[in-house]
């Protein structure tokens, strides 16, 4: 297998597994079932003292953006903040975004109020990830350990 997959390769083979993943092994519940999915997408390099993204955060939150009835905190649009509501179990979660840069911008999905019974395994650290962190300071790698994709794929689909 190659091993040395720039950014965009890894960003490419994980919004194809992402997007297989949702249609498929997801379906037996709603994505907020999946603990190991959660950790993921509240990834804030903040939390670190950092500035950089999660490859794996940013392309999720793309596609689980069409899942989730959104409306903005205190009813501005686009300020940043919103309110993400599970249509399926009724779970809730603030969506933050945040531009440093031209370049460089976070987001995030943190639960608010979870309503759903965990399929999945729960989260452990370090969170093995497959596209990984990409910013300007250096991760904190005592949090995130660098895998294959065939190590993220079973940690992602662990079962609880
Ligand atoms: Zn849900």
């Amino acid at each position: 297998m190659k091993t040395d997959l720039d950014t965009q390769e890894r960003g490419a083979m994980l919004q194809e597994y992402f997007e297989s993943w949702l249609d498929g092994l997801a379906k037996p519940a709603c994505p907020c079932a999946y603990p190991r999915l959660r950790a993921i997408v509240a990834i804030d390099c903040r939390d670190y003292d950092g500035v950089w993204m999660c490859l794996e955060t940013e392309i999720l939150l793309g596609l689980l953006r069409p899942c989730f009835d959104i409306v903005p905190i205190g009813g501005v649009e686009g300020a940043g903040d919103d309110t993400w509501t599970c249509p399926v179990c009724g779970s809730s979660y603030q969506y933050g975004w945040e531009e440093f840069s031209i370049n460089t911008s976070i987001q995030y999905l943190k639960p608010l109020q979870l309503a759903v019974t965990d399929l999945g395994a729960p989260p452990v650290v370090p969170t093995p990830l497959f596209g990984g962190i990409v910013g300007h300071t250096d991760p904190p790698f005592h949090s995130f350990e660098p895998v294959d994709f065939e190590g993220f794929r079973a940690y992602f689909e662990e079962r609880a």
